[in-house]
């Protein structure tokens, strides 16, 4: 992973040392003395991170964070903090400027790098949210739907109930609302509920040495839990486990015994962002589902029918079964719309297509792939059902009593092509071909009717 880091240390021997380390690991380094000379480096260069120390002469590095963090031109940067050991005023002072991490020193190597690591794809995925959210806007998707609107949920996971018990009542009310508590296995059979956490802490220690790593995995190999948030909480100092938490994809650490403020930060940043992501995910599946179906039946449209065709035809193809195909099309539509107008049209249309997918069996589908067209797919069916079922919807259609708008009623009929689809029969040209060719019949022989190629 390549980044561009700006190093913020007013002693000299500090920046090289960062330099050297930062160099080593193929990152790309620039380097300021005080905090205005980072403040104009991070306007101009947009690092896509910041190493400072805090104390420095002139203005501080709580300072320049702050000014950073507020500026919409560079809020997007991620800062890390270098403080004195346990220098607890400073961390606090920090997280209210809007820094994102702390390291002590002497700098660990390994924490380092696992901090940058972890930070810099953060910034990826942020950007890549950014990215997308900008596009979705351009397409005119909604950017807000009923998903925004769920509570959060947090579970906190020491290495026992009384332990997590204990953490929440640390926290007491300065975390986010929908706190729970739990044992690790507590947390893998939250994960079939609906209210799924959307943040967990985890000790990093469960009833044996790394169960909380052990945990995370599992949590992650989940379908429901797989975009949950996870913050992993070491003991005081364990910066070697704390590396290897952030590789394996924690998304934030703490270390015991935590500062209730500190960790409630952590944990609201975790879910805003998760909420964030969840959010685009929503407006992604909206696209697609818009992108497939067709927005005046509400039926599959097109695209996807043909997709689906091909999908069925394979499967014959590869399974030995056969399916049916049936072309149908309503009879002398544009009379309708000449008689009655276009708007009863669409209405006429929009009840044809709900009772065509009422008359149809739950693994069949229909989509309207034209104008006064739909197909139908019926996987699993032989030649004698598909023509009962293809019967069944002409007479479906043919009993029904339309309101022609004017308030009168309206009769419609179809007509219906059918063919089989089997091992034998799987190419689409050729199926659509001879599906079009029985629906001419069809129409040929005088409309209302249903012909099964040969
Ligand atoms: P037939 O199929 O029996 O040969 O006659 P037809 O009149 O149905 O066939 P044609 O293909 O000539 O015309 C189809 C008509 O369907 C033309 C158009 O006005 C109408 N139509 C197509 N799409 C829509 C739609 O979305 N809404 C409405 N109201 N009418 C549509
Ligand atoms: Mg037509
Ligand atoms: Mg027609």
């Amino acid at each position: 992973m390549t980044g561009k880091i700006l190093i913020v240390d007013d002693v000299a021997t500090n920046r090289i040392v960062l330099k050297v380390k930062l160099s080593a690991a193929q990152y790309q380094t620039i380097m300021a003395e005080d905090g205005n000379q980072a403040l104009a480096l991070a306007r101009r260069m947009q690092p896509d991170l910041i190493l400072m120390d805090v104390l420095m002469p002139g203005r501080s590095g709580l300072d320049v964070c702050a000014k950073l963090k507020s500026d919409p031109a560079t809020a997007g940067i991620k800062i890390i903090l270098i403080t004195a050991l346990d220098d607890n005023d400073s961390r606090m002072a920090g997280l209210d400027a809007g820094a994102d991490d702390f390291l002590s020193r002497p700098v660990d190597e390994a924490a380092l790098l696992a901090r940058v690591r972890s930070l810099l794809r953060a910034r990826d995925q942020e950007r890549e949210l950014h990215l997308r959210e900008a596009t979705f806007a351009e397409l005119g998707f909604p950017d807000d739907n009923s998903s925004s609107k769920k509570s959060t949920c947090v579970m906190l996971v020491a290495n026992t109930r009384t332990a997590s018990k204990a953490w929440l009542d640390r926290l007491e009310n300065r975390g986010p609302k929908g706190i729970i508590y739990g044992t690790g296995d507590d947390a893998l059979k939250l994960t079939t509920d609906d209210n799924v956490p959307d943040v967990f802490v985890i000790s990093v220690d469960q009833q044996e040495r790394n169960g909380g790593l052990r945990l995370m995995s599992d949590l992650r190999s989940r379908a429901t839990t797989r975009h949950s948030a996870i913050i992993i909480v070491l003991p005081h100092g364990d910066s070697e486990r704390a590396a290897t938490a952030l590789d394996l994809g924690a998304n934030d650490i703490s270390y015991e015994p935590f500062l209730a403020p500190e960790l409630a930060v952590r944990i609201r940043t975790q879910l805003e962002r998760k909420t964030r992501a969840d959010r685009l995910r929503a407006t992604l599946d909206d696209g697609l589902r818009l992108a497939v179906t067709d927005s005046l039946t509400g039926l599959y449209n097109r695209r996807y029918g043909m997709h689906h065709l091909e999908r069925v035809a394979r499967q014959c193809q590869e399974t030995g079964t056969d399916a049916a195909a049936i072309m149908i099309d309503v009879d002398h539509f544009k009379a309708v719309n000449d008689a009655f107008g276009h708007l009863v049209g669409d209405q006429i249309l929009k009840e044809i297509a709900s009772t065509l997918r009422a008359s149809l069996r739950g693994e069949d589908l229909v989509t309207r792939i034209g104008g006064e067209e739909f197909l139908a797919v019926l996987p699993d069916a032989s030649v004698a059902q598909a023509r009962i079922i293809a019967e069944r919807l002409r007479s479906g259609i043919e009993t029904l009593q339309l309101p022609n708008g004017h308030g009168g009623r309206v009769n419609v009929t179809l007509s219906l092509g059918v063919t089989m689809l089997s091992d034998a029969n799987h190419d689409l040209e050729q199926i659509l071909q001879s599906v079009d060719r029985a629906l001419y019949q069809a129409k040929a022989t005088g409309r209302n009717s249903v012909v099964v190629s040969a």
